[in-house]
């Protein structure tokens, strides 16, 4: 059986008719930049949210390098953040100017390890950037106390948990800014490169809106040193087809998840743990497996199914962040899990029958 680990090919199938005509309609209209479509999607994606203001930019990466001058992180600023991460993550916060401070994560929830954050705040500490790991909401009552504590700003990285919920509030809606990714292989893709920032803040916002067109802040006048970073209209078009779905999406992944917790349960696997606080919106359905986590990963890909390590190597012992000075052993439960992570195929149509098959192969490389 042929398994991918994401297959856009299904969602777009059932979706193709509403999708292809909004495409078409804006190909007729050819107001291609910041048209109507942009903030017509800005505003539903605010009200999905409960956020005041949503602003469109063109990569997930750009919300965060964006979302960090905004709010004004800039050279001799620290940012602490999690090592166990995409490496976007801290390269916004070094394009930012700012110095990325690493702290270990939490064994069970692989996010930030809350109770290690305060340790690593000094005098520069400007800003914490929490990632919502796999779907999963960090811990965001103490990251908001700390906040409070030592006024730093809290951004959070959604990319990998679009309509992930902690307590009553979506992820991105927390802190003071919420940075996602419409990279096609997140939750909420587009066909394509995109990204949004959300905010409760106006100035904020009217802040991102000037600074991904080039600071502009009345025509040909500028203010501010800016991007060329816009949501295309094209790409909003089409998301804003896909949040129509993306509830109905996201309990299909939960319930997809459901399915291989079940018929994990008994073995020596170790599925995601979701606290009480939280609803994880699987972006990724990832397993813990000791010792034998790339011996399955290879019979998995010999019977045509995909699986993925995200992530094979911390960032701090990337050699492009050399400069930081870390060393093996510095944060020990990030390097522990990068060993045994691996992340199943899991999508909104993935079939039973291929999760049964999936778990079978899983569990034949256990004997
Ligand atoms: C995907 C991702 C990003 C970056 O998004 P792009 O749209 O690809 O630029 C940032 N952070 C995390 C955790 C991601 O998974």
């Amino acid at each position: 059986m042929k398994i991918p680990l994401t297959d856009l090919k299904r969602q777009y199938q059932s979706i193709k008719k509403e999708v292809d005509s909004a495409i078409r309609q804006v190909i007729t209209n050819t107001n291609f930049i910041l048209g109507k479509e942009v903030e017509e999607f800005e505003n539903e994606i605010a009200r999905y949210l409960n956020v005041k203001f949503s602003v469109g930019v063109a990569s997930g990466t750009d919300a965060l390098v964006l979302a960090l001058k905004a709010l004004d992180i800039k050279e001799g600023d620290e940012v602490i953040t999690t090592p166990f991460t995409f490496i976007a993550t801290t390269e916004a916060i070094v394009r930012a100017g700012a110095k990325p401070v690493f702290c270990d994560i939490d064994e069970k929830t692989y996010n930030i390890d809350t109770d290690k954050i305060e340790e690593k705040i000094t005098p520069n500490t400007k800003a914490i950037l929490p990632v919502h790991l796999y779907g999963l909401p960090c811990e965001m009552d103490k990251i908001s106390a700390l906040a409070r504590k030592y006024s730093f700003r809290i951004i959070e990285d959604v990319a990998q948990s679009f309509g992930a919920k902690y307590k009553s509030k979506k992820t991105g809606a927390i802190g003071d800014v919420g940075c996602f990714s419409f990279f096609p292989a997140k939750n909420l893709g587009a066909f394509g490169d995109g990204g949004m920032i959300s905010t409760n803040d106006g100035q904020t916002a009217e802040k991102l809106k000037f600074l991904r067109n080039h600071g502009q802040t009345k025509q040909y006048h500028y203010t501010m040193h800016g991007f060329n970073s816009r949501l295309d209209t094209l790409e909003a078009t089409i998301l804003k087809v896909k949040l129509h779905y993306i509830d109905k999406w996201i309990n299909m992944r939960q319930k997809n998840a459901a399915y291989y917790n079940k018929l994990f349960s008994g073995t020596n696997i170790i599925t995601p743990f979701v606290p009480n606080s939280a609803e994880h919106s699987f972006n990724y359905y990832t397993i813990r497996i000791k010792e034998k986590r790339d011996k399955i990963m290879d019979s998995l890909k010999e019977n045509g199914i995909a699986a993925a390590i995200y992530y094979p190597l911390c960032l701090h012992l990337q050699e492009v962040h050399k400069d930081l000075r870390h060393k093996l052993g510095d944060f020990p439960v990030a390097e522990k899990l990068q060993k045994e992570v691996l992340s199943l195929p899991m999508y909104p149509e993935l079939e039973k029958k291929e999760i049964e098959e999936i778990v079978r192969i899983v569990n034949l490389g256990m004997k």
